[in-house]
Formats: structure tokens, C-alpha cells, sequence
């Protein structure tokens, strides 16, 4: 089968063309044929396509809307001279994997989406204002593209923390808040731990009830997973993706009285002060600077800025005290699995948030730990470490593309 994957965010449409079946899934031969994205849609848009294995094509062109992206990105798609394996036409490929970031209480899986799946997708606006309404919009083009025929599938971010217990998901705040408005935590890139889990137990070769680990999906936006026997059992985001770890612009974990606070002082509306803590706040605010840990390390290494090492120093504080509740939560974990931009690629993100952690058992090999980046995977834990620390490149694409192909097939999900 070829899927389409689709991640609509508000001014970029990002797609992956992935072939995968049942048999291809079991034997990990998914393959994946092209990949593209398209930022600043509304204006002048950046188009970056590329065939895997061939040049990158690029260009700049003014696009009005998502369902104009997708239009154009199909034309590159089915263009001859574009020569994907397999794909001659829009016909060719046989379903489209969306990903959409809030799943609220009603989507503890992957769907296939149909107008009742839309109407609770709808539904769930006001629990992700940012998110959902632009997911929305992908699936809109593609239902008007592509017409009732080719299945469409939703994979939610949020529905692999499903099995958090009540522990985990309820706030300390009446509960009648959230009988009646279900707030609670949900958790976001969950598509991302789930596969980050998936990928330590192949590495393994342990079966999935036999993961117990802690990942630390670390970008722009960042969370850390509690995985116990396979499944989520507690993860830093909450509600919304403000809360939990501190990130490149957003605060993480927050005295909400310092809403109200700021508020007050600074004469702002409630939700001029939410943008404050999701766009100024985090790295980007306690620097100064910038909220890119490329440039925050540069700045430390090469100006010795002092505020640049502060957030470094914040950003990894925070995550090496998710990292012991989690294992106090866990009852001890076998492993810790760093991954995304940050993640993947800092080497000294990786060590300032474990260092000191050897009463633990967890002990870093400084020089695997220096050789593991720009997209490598392995363990970069010393040999006597209890704990194995390991760097596993992300990727959400995959699980949207077995997730969708599961759902059309009528396979069990896992
Ligand atoms: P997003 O959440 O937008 O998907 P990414 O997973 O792409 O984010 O991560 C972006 C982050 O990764 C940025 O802070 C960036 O500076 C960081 N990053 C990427 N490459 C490196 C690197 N070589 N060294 C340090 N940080 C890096």
C-alpha cells in the first residue's frame, strides 16, 4: 500500500509517501519514497520536496491555503519527470495517515475518519486551539482532493497516554472539573514515545511488555515519557503542550499564580499572558537570546553568555528531575532513550541531564556520547551502567503510515 502521511500544522503542510503492508510491517521493510515540506503557506510559500535518494527539488511560490499545498504538492507528486516508484497518479496511493495532535478523551486509538470522527475532532477545538484546527485542514483538503474513496485515517497524539492511570491525569483541582469539563492531563508526541518504545524493543529484542523505560522526546516543544510494561503511565505534558519540561519557548511546569501575577502587573489579558509563557517564555526567555540549542550552545562556547548557559542549564535541570520521578514513579527503568532535534543531536544536553546520576547506575561513555548525533541511533551509556541510555531518532511518519494502514486493513492495532 501506499500512504500518504499528512501533518498539517497552521502555516505548513509537511508528507511523507511510505509503503508498507502487513507483511512489510512484521518484517520492519517499510520503505519510504518521498518526503516533503511546505512552510509559510498564505503568502510565499518554501517548498522543499525530495524523492528519496535523488536531489532535493525547491522553490517559491505563493500559496493561498492548505488544500492549494496539497494540490501542489500532489502535481510534484504524480509528475512524471518526478518519477516516484510506483506512483503515476493520484489513484496510486490508497490511503492518507493524518496527524492530529488532540484526541481528548474520545480517541484512545487510531481511526479511520468519517464525519462523526470530524464532528469530535471539532469538538475537541477548545481543549487544542493551536493544534486541531489546522490538523482539521488537512483533512478537509484531502476529503475535497481525493473524494470518499481513498480511506483517511487519524492518528492522535495524545492517545498513546490513554493508559495513563488516574494518578497520573488528574489534577489536584476539584473533580467535578473535570467531570464536567475533562480537564485533566493528556499528554502530547505520544506518536513519538510510542515509537521511540517500539524501536528499544526491537533493539532489544524484548517483548513489548517487557519495556520499561523512560524517553525524552526533545525539540523545539519537549516532553518525557514514563513507559511501564509498554505502555504510558505518565508523561510531562498536560492539558496542553505548555506544561511539564522546559522548552525553546514555552515555560513548562508553572506556579499558576504567576498567571494571574503577570496579569496584574503588566495590565495583559489572561490569554496575552498564555502566549507570553508559549512563545517568549522557556530557553528563548531566560536567555535573551534565542530559544535554538544550536545557537544557545555556540553562544556558551564561543561569547561564554552567561544567560545562554542558564538555559542550557535550566533545560537540562529540569528534565534530569523528570528523570528520577519517573524511576521512583517506575520502581528503577532499564533504559533512557533520548530523541528529536535536541535529543539526537546534543551531546551536551544528553550529558548535563544524566550527570551526577551514577548513584542511579546510569553512567554516559563521554565518547559514544560525542559520536552519537545527526541522526545516528545506539547506547551511549558506559559498559558498567545499570541503566542503559540510548539515542533513538524519532520517527512519528512511520507509526502514522503502519497505524493507517492497520485501520484500512481492518488489523489489530497494537
Ligand atoms: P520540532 O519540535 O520543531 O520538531 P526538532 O525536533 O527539529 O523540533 O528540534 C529542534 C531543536 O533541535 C532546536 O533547538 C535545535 O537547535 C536542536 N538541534 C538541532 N541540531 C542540533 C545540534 N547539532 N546541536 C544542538 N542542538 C541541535
Amino acid at each position: 500500500m501506499n500512504i500518504l502521511v499528512l501533518n498539517a500544522g497552521s502555516s505548513s503542510l509537511k508528507f511523507q509517501i511510505i509503503r508498507t503492508d502487513l507483511e512489510m510491517i512484521e518484517k520492519a521493510q517499510d520503505e519510504m519514497l518521498a518526503k516533503g515540506l511546505i512552510e509559510r503557506i498564505g503568502s510565499q510559500a518554501l517548498i522543499s520536496f525530495q524523492v528519496v535518494g535523488k536531489p532535493q527539488f525547491k522553490n517559491a511560490v505563493p500559496i493561498r491555503d492548505h488544500r492549494d499545498a496539497l494540490n501542489y504538492a500532489l502535481a510534484w507528486i504524480t509528475n512524471p519527470e518526478t518519477d516516484i516508484p510506483g506512483i503515476k497518479n493520484t489513484t496510486d496511493i490508497n490511503a492518507i495517515g493524518h496527524r492530529v495532535v488532540h484526541g481528548g478523551e474520545d480517541f484512545t486509538t487510531s481511526i479511520r475518519i468519517d464525519q462523526t470522527v470530524i464532528k469530535s475532532i471539532e469538538d475537541n477545538i477548545d481543549l487544542a486551539p493551536l493544534h486541531n484546527p489546522p490538523n482539521l485542514k488537512g483533512i478537509y483538503a484531502a476529503r475535497d482532493i481525493f473524494g470518499a474513496n481513498t480511506p483517511q485515517v487519524a492518528v492522535f497524539d495524545t492517545a498513546f497516554h490513554s493508559t495513563m492511570p488516574e494518578v497520573s491525569f488528574l489534577y489536584g483541582i476539584p473533580y467535578q472539573l473535570y467531570r464536567r469539563f475533562k480537564i485533566r492531563k493528556y499528554g502530547f508526541h505520544g506518536t513519538s514515545h510510542r515509537y521511540i518504545g517500539y524501536r528499544y524493543r526491537i533493539l532489544e529484542g524484548i517483548p513489548r511488555d517487557k519495556v520499561n523505560i523512560i524517553t525524552l522526546h526533545l525539540g523545539n516543544g519537549a516532553s518525557a515519557c514514563a513507559i511501564k510494561a509498554g505502555h504510558s503511565i505518565d508523561t510531562s505534558m498536560g492539558m496542553s503542550p505548555l506544561d511539564g519540561l522546559m522548552m525553546g519557548t514555552r515555560s513548562g511546569d508553572l506556579d499558576p499564580q504567576v498567571v494571574e501575577f503577570i496579569a496584574h502587573k503588566e495590565n495583559s489579558t489572561l490569554s496575552e499572558v498564555i502566549q507570553l509563557l508559549n512563545k517568549r517564555s522557556g530557553m528563548l526567555g531566560i536567555s535573551g537570546l534565542t530559544h535554538d540549542m544550536r545557537d544557545l550552545e555556540s553562544e556558551w562556547n564561543e561569547y561564554k553568555d552567561r544567560r545562554a548557559k542558564l538555559a542550557i542549564d535550566m533545560f537540562c535541570g529540569k528534565i534530569k528531575k523528570y528523570v528520577g520521578g519517573y524511576m521512583a514513579e517506575m520502581g528503577g527503568v532499564d533504559a533512557i532513550c533520548f530523541s528529536a532535534g535536541i535529543g539526537e543531536n546534543s551531546s551536551l544536553t544528553r550529558k548535563l541531564s544524566l550527570e551526577g546520576l551514577e548513584f542511579l547506575g546510569i553512567k554516559i561513555d563521554d565518547k559514544k556520547n560525542k559520536e552519537i548525533i545527526g541522526g545516528k541511533e545506539g547506547v551511549i551509556s558506559a559498559k558498567d551502567s545499570k541503566i542503559k541510555v540510548y539515542v533513538i531518532p524519532t520517527n512519528e511518519e512511520l507509526i502514522l503510515a503502519r497505524d493507517t494502514c492497520r485501520v484500512v486493513l481492518n488489523a489489530p492495532l497494537p
